[in-house]
């Protein structure tokens, strides 16, 4: 099959629509669409990711439309070289390089495949609190992200537009890897409204788990006086760490969104395989 057949053959099993954007005609994913990453390509990216410097390649998905669902399969991802004159905060791929692992998997010769681009954030820092909120504060699009994943791969006089994928690590504090899904005009370009809404959701299950628990027998004088406790702490020793405190919120976001729940457009994988849904 080349490439071509190939793409049209996922058109007529609705793997991909046509869709426009600017008044340019692409194909792109159908959704509602799951994305199976199996424990061979977490332990992949993990294990190739440094810290100082952003890395990236094509993750190779294997598409399947069951059920009125498009099902993409990856288990390996192809890593290319960093061409890029500052390759501690921006990645540009080889192009000769890209371009061959382009050809291999639009239609490779053992498996036909389609590919989603992805790059990594560092998260390098001698102090590990600094380590964390790079984590945190990193792990979204930037602007150049965000242009570049407009640009459609041609095949042939056909013009395709695959999601783009951003992962990053966090060594020093916990096993945590982010990976998240943009674009490919089925998934927001930045992460970031997501994130507000799972933090507010976490916040609020912590509060109501609190006053719940609070309203257990002699419980909430144990927050009553936690309360009083905190106060003191922060008036005795240091008024500073009133906003590391408010800090310390944004950090909740580590511990949800984790690869058990159901994680849309993004997860925080600790270890082992998970499924991350587009819903459209
Ligand atoms: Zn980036």
């Amino acid at each position: 099959m080349t490439a071509t057949e190939w793409i049209l053959k996922l058109k007529t099993d609705g793997v991909l629509i046509e869709g426009t954007k600017n008044e340019k005609q692409y194909l792109h994913l159908q959704t509602p669409c799951k994305v199976h990453l199996t424990d061979n390509t977490t332990n992949q990216l993990r294990d190739s990711y440094q810290a100082d410097q952003e890395k990236g390649g094509v993750l190779v998905a294997i598409p399947k439309r069951i059920n009125g669902v498009t099902h993409l399969t990856i288990d390996r991802a192809i890593f290319l070289t960093n061409v890029s004159d500052a390759p501690q905060n921006s990645y540009l791929p080889d192009s000769k390089e890209l371009n061959q692992a382009l050809k291999d998997t639009y239609s490779g010769q053992t498996e036909n495949s389609l590919p989603i681009c992805f790059h990594t954030h560092p998260t390098h820092s001698d102090n590990p609190i600094n380590e964390m909120f790079n984590y945190i504060f990193q792990c979204n699009t930037s602007e150049q992200d965000q242009l570049v994943s407009d640009t459609p791969v041609s095949v042939g006089d056909l013009s395709v537009l695959m999601p783009r994928s951003l992962v990053l690590c966090n060594r020093k504090l916990s096993d945590k890897m982010f990976i998240g899904f943009y674009n490919g005009l089925i998934a927001p370009i930045e992460f970031e409204v997501h994130r507000h809404e799972q933090t507010q959701k976490a916040m609020d299950s912590i509060f109501k788990n609190v006053s719940e628990w609070s309203k257990e027998g002699n419980n909430k004088w144990w927050l009553v006086g936690g309360g009083i406790a905190l106060a003191f702490l922060i008036i005795r020793y240091n008024k500073s760490a009133i906003p590391l405190i408010l800090m310390l919120i944004p950090m909740s976001q580590i511990f949800i969104n984790d690869q058990h729940g159901q994680p849309k457009y993004f997860a925080h994988v600790t270890n082992g395989s998970v499924t991350i849904d587009l819903p459209g």
